[in-house]
């Protein structure tokens, strides 16, 4: 691909509205243009690495035994109330009605067209196993669209579905997945851990989420220092504390007349008030540990020392946590995670402490580990914290990571057969209901969280498997015919040899094509330059590391190829 002829609208300046780095650079190196909210236009570049994703995707999902189909992304209302969901998707789900009136959605996902096709072409057990993938744009309305194509509105999914005839047939249908998805994120070059996940809306016997590895992630996991144990925090389990004073709880529920005001506390913050939510107030014996961020009007805040918890999974939250105690915070959790922070802390001796007492100006006063809060008093509430020991094995303990959800496998039982009659005949002729999986890739997502792992100052830094080039070519004095003729002939064998080259014979700046080939991140870059072409050589550069080397032309086609 000549630069010249092609459209690659890079942009200098880090546009405002972009908050985290893929999102950031996607819009920089010309990748991705918003047409709305959580929609976005794919430029040549930016399909160019959703493409790659997509053709690891197919070739394991293949090789697999998937079987690729294309459903329609409208989906009639009657299939989803028979599954029973359209009630209960709620606002994400985009609903509208044709011209004759009828109901229909923009698929989120496929569970009902595709068990629909199920339960009219599979009717013996001869027919299974089967598993139908595509992969196709979804539409989720979420409430929040940001970082870019990490979380759309439309976004590409592969989504596949097993169907088999009994529980242990299922089981190994999703194991056939789940080292289908190892292998995908491994050949993306992902750093990532795949971990226990709650089943939520879709439902579902059990599962499993893939995280990318990233400070930015939404999602808070933990992983055993020393067994195979990982998980989700919505998912993790703590392992049972003793409880030897188990008293009934003498607590005593007190106002808390500290006050201050949203723009007090937030001017000390140097943060925007509307980033403040609820957090926790923590007193011992008189002595303040940590502030209570926002009511909803107010603040209850005694000093900033140190904060411990916060209600909600919010980002931002826990940038205030970590700027006020100048600790990374691993997570935040629901109303309940606090009362094991409390407990964490009182392992380290605190004694009649004050905790929130989860209402409007409510805390308890003289507050005991052992006597009041233990993780096994609150066995519903995500209770685990960095340096828990591990529930699998007695010699680890729990390390915690942020993470990006890119892929999630879930073994769905009989949950939308039964709901949607798909059944089969057993070899006695006997009906039954058919055992159903399904497994989901976020396509777009995957390409954004390998570029939140793979990045420095100057752009990009694409493994080879995702990048949208191989090799740039960059004719540095455009105006040399020499040069140009031998970058030209670089560009032809190279390309010949199936090296994907972009050939950058622009009119423009050495300095300017540097940063350019820097900021899309190609992670072979070979310089054609008057001087070092004069002794027959030419530059390659490693993208990742920035490692140059001194080639002959003939060599540097060797190196490359
Ligand atoms: P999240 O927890 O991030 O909202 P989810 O659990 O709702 O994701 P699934 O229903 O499991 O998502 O969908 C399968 C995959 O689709 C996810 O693992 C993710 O990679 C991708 N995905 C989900 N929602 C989005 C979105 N809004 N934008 C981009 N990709 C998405
Ligand atoms: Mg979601
Ligand atoms: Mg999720
Ligand atoms: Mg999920």
């Amino acid at each position: 691909m000549r630069y010249s002829q092609y459209f690659v609208p890079t942009v200098k300046e880090t546009p405002s509205d972009a908050e985290v780095i893929s999102h950031q650079l996607m819009l920089r190196a010309g990748m991705i243009r918003k047409l709305a909210a959580g929609i976005y236009n794919y430029l040549p570049l930016g399909l160019r690495s959703i493409r790659k994703v997509e053709a690891i995707v197919r070739e394991e999902m293949n090789r697999a035994g998937a079987i690729e189909i294309l459903m329609p992304s409208v989906q009639p209302a009657e299939l989803w109330q028979e599954s029973k969901r359209w009630e209960k998707y709620g606002k994400e789900l985009l609903r509208f009605k044709d011209r004759k009136d009828a109901e229909f959605c923009l698929g989120p996902t496929h569970e009902e067209v595709v068990t629909d096709i199920v339960r009219r072409e599979v009717k013996s057990y001869r027919q299974m196993p089967l598993n139908l993938y595509q992969i196709q744009n979804k539409f989720r309305d979420e409430i929040r669209p940001r970082f870019g194509l990490m979380r759309g509105r439309e976004f590409i999914m592969k989504d596949a579905y097993s169907f088999d005839v009994d529980s242990s047939a299922a089981d190994s249908s999703y194991e056939k997945m789940y080292q289908a998805y190892r292998r995908i994120f491994k050949r993306c070059g992902l750093n990532f851990r795949a971990v226990e996940a709650d089943t939520g809306s879709i439902g579902g016997a059990f599962s499993h989420e893939f995280m990318v590895l990233a400070d930015s992630g939404e999602d808070a996991i933990v992983s055993c220092s020393d067994c195979e144990y990982a998980a989700n925090v919505e998912k993790a389990e703590a392992r049972p504390v003793a409880l030897e004073h188990a008293e009934p709880r003498p607590l005593e529920r007190v106002e808390t007349p500290h006050k201050r005001s949203v723009e007090e506390v937030t001017a000390f913050l140097g943060i925007p008030a509307s980033s403040l939510i609820k957090t926790l107030l923590v007193v011992a014996d008189g002595e303040p540990l940590a502030v209570l961020v926002r009511g909803d009007h107010e603040l209850n805040e005694i000093k900033l020392a140190k904060i411990i918890g916060t209600e909600t999974l919010e980002m931002a939250s826990e940038e205030i946590v970590e700027k006020v105690t100048g600790a990374p915070v691993g997570f935040a959790g629901p109303v309940g995670l606090k009362v094991r922070i409390v407990a964490d802390l009182a392992t380290q001796g605190m004694k009649n402490f004050v905790t929130g007492a989860n209402g409007r100006d409510l805390h308890y006063k003289n507050v005991n580990f052992d006597r009041d809060f233990t993780p096994s008093l609150f066995a519903d509430v995500r209770n685990v914290v960095h340096g828990d020991p591990c529930p699998r094995c007695s010699a680890g303990h729990l390390e915690l990571w942020r993470g990006i959800e890119v892929g999630h496998v879930f073994k769905l039982g009989t949950n939308y057969s039964e709901k949607l009659h798909a059944t089969y005949l057993d070899a006695d002729g006997k009906e039954q209901s058919i055992f159903m999986g399904c497994y989901g890739i976020g396509i777009g997502r995957t390409v954004a969280a390998c570029i939140e792992q793979n990045h420095d100052a100057d752009g990009i830094v694409f493994p080879i498997p995702i990048a949208p080039f191989h090799c740039i070519v960059s004719a540095v004095n455009s105006k040399d015919a020499s040069v140009m003729a031998a970058a030209e002939g670089l560009y032809q064998t190279l390309t010949a040899a199936g090296v994907e080259v972009l050939f950058d014979d622009r009119d423009e700046r050495p300095g300017s094509k540097f940063k350019d080939a820097d900021l899309i991140g190609i992670p072979l870059r070979l310089v054609v330059g008057s001087k070092n072409l004069a002794n027959g050589k030419v530059e390659l550069k490693i993208r990742k590391g920035g490692e140059v080397t001194l080639l002959s032309l003939d060599e540097a086609v060797e190196n490359v190829k």
